[in-house]
């Protein structure tokens, strides 16, 4: 045995951005596999509960790199799994279901990621997912069960059919384990889909819960729709895309320190590449980038997936971040591309 928490000389320090070797792979669905990952040396996987890997790969010689929700929970922190549906044509999920098997390596940045219990303390809860959206709020489920919390948890899952519900067996069973958790599945081939008056009927309390939501980008705009009819406060509910095509409300985030923000047209020099390029305060620096014809390094666009950070080396920017980037990176000055504005000319080491 491996474990890394049976080392004698105390615990193991906590694992971040490196290499993972593949321990197995289950099949969870038709389409859907999880993937049981461990450090290459004695590390514990330190996360809240809803935060995602992003994974670095070369296909076919090509850099890629794609987030996954780490399925698992920090409770059980020697392994770390991802789940992944395969995405019909999908390059990196495609690529994972037919070469990634036990044995094999993959590079992680990581755990990263806001959309978590943790940022968001209640005594009940509701979770709704469709597909694999269900990855982040199992990694919540498993920790809630697993440190016995006392929270009120009512969860409902969509999936086109009864073979298609993702984690189906290990719902149930803690639903029949735990007093204050309820799962609902709501199932596309019986005609159901989920509804404001489902809703109700399974979770009357709904004002008092916070609502966590995550799914493809339809369900979740049908979920916003349906909890602002009821009247819901949408300051209770939090969402997380897995195609980047909805904004992320994020929080403001000045680095180093913030200049007055009064003046545009400011110059961006790209140091690596010795060019510079004209953003102003109100343009992403990836945004003006491309506009210039440059292409960046870059996946969500929205602050999330780190892909664009890179080290800002003189000037301050406003940066508007979803949890792709710690504070400590922040502290060292690394700034997100995608979601950065200058506020004064900027030297960054791109
Ligand atoms: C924070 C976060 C967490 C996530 N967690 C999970 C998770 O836990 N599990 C999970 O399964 N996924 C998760 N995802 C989604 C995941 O990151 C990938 O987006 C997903 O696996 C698809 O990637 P892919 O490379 O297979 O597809 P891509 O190659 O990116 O393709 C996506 C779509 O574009 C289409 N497409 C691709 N190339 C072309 C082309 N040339 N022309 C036309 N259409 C094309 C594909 O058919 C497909 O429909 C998460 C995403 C985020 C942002």
């Amino acid at each position: 045995m491996t474990t890394a928490t049976l080392t004698a000389a105390g615990l193991p320090p906590a694992w971040a951005d490196g290499l993972l070797v593949c321990q197995q792979v289950h099949d969870v669905t038709a389409d859907v596999r999880t993937f049981v990952l461990a450090p290459t040396e004695p590390r514990l996987f330190r996360h809240d509960p809803g935060q995602f890997l992003t994974l670095c790969l070369d296909i076919d010689g090509e850099p890629v790199e794609r987030c996954y929700t780490l399925s698992s929970a920090p409770t059980r922190p020697d392994l770390a799994t991802i789940t992944v549906k395969r995405v019909p044509g999908g390059h990196v999920s495609n690529w994972l279901h037919d070469h990634l098997a036990p044995g094999g390596t993959v590079w992680a940045r990581g755990p990263l990621g806001r959309f978590t219990i943790n940022q968001h303390p209640a005594p009940k809860y509701l979770f709704l997912s469709a597909g694999s959206g269900v990855t982040p709020l199992m990694s919540m489920t498993r920790a809630l069960y697993d440190l016995a919390h006392p929270v009120d948890v009512a969860f409902v899952h969509s999936a086109r059919t009864f073979d298609d519900i993702i984690f189906r067996r290990e719902l149930d069973f803690i639903a029949a384990a735990s007093p204050n958790f309820r799962i609902r599945h709501v199932l596309d081939d019986h005609g159901e889909q989920l509804n404001a008056r489902m809703l109700r009927s399974f979770a009357p309390d709904l004002a008092e819960r916070e609502v966590f939501t995550c799914g493809p980008v339809g369900y979740m705009r049908a979920v916003r729709e349906m909890l602002a009819s009821e009247g819901f406060d949408m300051a209770h509910h939090h969402e997380e895309s897995f195609a980047f095509e909805t904004p992320v409300p994020a929080e403001p985030e000045s680095v180093p320190n913030a200049g007055t923000g009064l003046v545009t047209g400011f110059k961006v020099q790209l140091a690596r590449t010795g060019r510079t390029i004209e953003c102003d305060a109100d343009t992403p620096v990836l945004a003006a980038a491309a506009r210039e014809g440059i292409t960046l390094p870059a996946s969500c666009a929205q602050g999330i997936c780190g892909t664009c950070k890179t080290t800002l080396l003189s000037g301050s920017v406003d940066m508007r971040h979803a949890g792709g980037i710690r504070p400590r990176e922040i502290a060292n000055n690394k700034i997100l591309l995608c979601c950065s504005t200058p506020r004064e000319d900027l030297v960054i080491d791109v």
